[in-house]
């Protein structure tokens, strides 16, 4: 990559949450293998982040590259409508099979945004066809659901700034985020607010949106599993049905298969996406129980009424089952064990740091808040001449690094935090 390039993508190239006219620096990335980036000056960088929850492997994975080989080597892409292929049902064997218990119709689109407006179509297609008019959401500040409008409108309206589209956008009921921590004592009174809303409006309410245990875009909040059980108990109660976005949990991320494994909860619809395809490639997966989908089904349309170009894309879905088969093989548990353990061994201590508000670790995530907004072009600059890859974003330093880490390279990613701070 010349100069000329750099510049060229300066002008013309939208990168995530950033201006045009103000662009942040980007750093040129050739390659990348294992748990390293390879920048185009050569360096290499130790990856905290898996691009986003996603890479859970690694990068260039000999398995992963030979899925997708085998599979363009057939087809890379063929419709779904009137079509099936091998590799979506392969793919929809094994999530079937590792998700929590009655999650058995597995719709698969392109990205975790689609994923979540297809969990709330469905939603509002189950209370139509049952000849109820509930269109509501009801959800937790604090959240994060993807940019689009229907998953934006439960996204928490601060952060992701409902004032702009206020009159445009559907306005939702919002709890107040959990309180009680994960590790800590459970306070009964943490659900009270929540079951006063669902018990004022559960007329209205299609459906509870959350993300389970994580919080993640929103804030990296960690929270107690009797919150989620509360929550599950009470959606059974008023008939409200819950949607568990497991979009950034899923997968081993946080110690368990699903966050939600760890309440011992299913949800009547879950989202899947980020690390589904190994984070090869953009897929996502909304799975339903059987009663969800029947009601559906059975409703005027007669039918769910989505169906995306790219949907069960033949190459995503080959890959995607390949990184499950990883995970079946089950070194992930002792991997994130390992990471968590050292995680809470290395950031512990930084929690008497003046500078740092909170520091919480919870499987391959750890977490160091800071009392102020840090500068992310500065400490990025800082991270990369310290050889490691780690984004922060407002009072935010955190890593979730691939799960095949080893100790020493976790050690620079830590590090290199501790020395930020100094
Ligand atoms: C990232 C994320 C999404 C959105 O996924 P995209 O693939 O970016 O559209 C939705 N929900 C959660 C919890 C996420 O972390």
């Amino acid at each position: 990559m010349t100069p000329a390039d750099l510049e060229f993508d300066q002008r013309h190239i939208w990168h995530p949450y950033t201006s045009m006219t103000h662009p942040l620096p980007c750093y040129p990335v050739e390659s990348a293998q294992g748990v390293e980036l390879v920048l185009a000056d050569g360096r290499k960088l130790v990856d905290g982040m898996s691009s986003w929850w996603a890479a859970i492997h690694g990068y260039n994975h000999p398995q992963l590259n030979q899925a997708a080989i085998s599979q363009i080597g057939k087809m890379s892409h063929v419709m779904f409508g009137g079509i099936t292929h091998p590799s979506a049902i392969a793919l929809a064997r094994q999530l079937v099979e590792m998700t929590p218990a009655g999650l058995e119709c597995a719709f698969l689109a392109d990205s975790g945004s689609v994923a979540v407006e297809v969990a709330l179509k469905m939603a509002m297609q189950y209370w139509q066809a049952k000849g109820e008019k509930r269109q509501r959401l009801l959800t937790l500040r604090n959240g994060y659901h993807g940019d689009t409008f229907g998953a934006m409108a439960v996204c928490d309206p601060q952060n992701s700034m409902h004032s702009l589209y206020q009159g445009y956008l559907p306005e939702h009921l919002f709890a107040p985020a959990p309180q009680s921590r994960f590790g800590d004592n459970w306070d009964e009174t943490d659900i009270t607010p929540f079951a006063e809303m669902l018990q004022q409006h559960h007329r209205d309410i299609a459906a509870v949106v959350l993300e389970p245990i994580v919080q993640g875009a929103g804030g990296m909040r960690i929270y107690h599993p009797t919150y989620l059980q509360r929550v599950r108990a009470l959606c059974d109660e008023y008939g409200v049905l819950l949607i568990a976005d497991e979009i950034a949990t899923g997968f081993g991320r946080t110690g368990k298969l699903f966050a939600c494994d760890h309440a011992q909860i299913s949800p009547d619809i879950m989202c899947l996406g980020k690390a589904l395809t190994g984070g090869y490639m953009t897929l996502s997966a909304t799975l339903t129980t059987r009663h969800v989908a029947n009601t559906i089904s059975d409703g005027e349309a007669g039918c769910f009424m989505h169906g995306p170009t790219f949907m069960g894309n033949p190459l995503a879905c080959a890959v995607a089952s390949a990184s499950l088969s990883l995970l079946a093989e089950n070194r992930w548990q002792g991997q994130v064990a390992a990471i968590e353990a050292q995680l809470r061994d290395e950031l512990m201590a930084l929690k008497s740091h003046p500078a740092v508000a909170d520091v919480r670790v919870l499987g391959a995530i750890g977490v160091v808040e800071m009392r102020q907004p840090v500068n992310m072009a500065t400490l990025q600059k800082h991270f990369v001449e310290q050889g490691v890859w780690i984004r922060p974003f407002g009072k935010l330093i955190y890593l979730m690094p691939p799960y095949i880490i080893s100790a020493d390279q976790l050690s620079q990613l830590t590090g290199a935090i501790s020395r930020a701070l100094n």
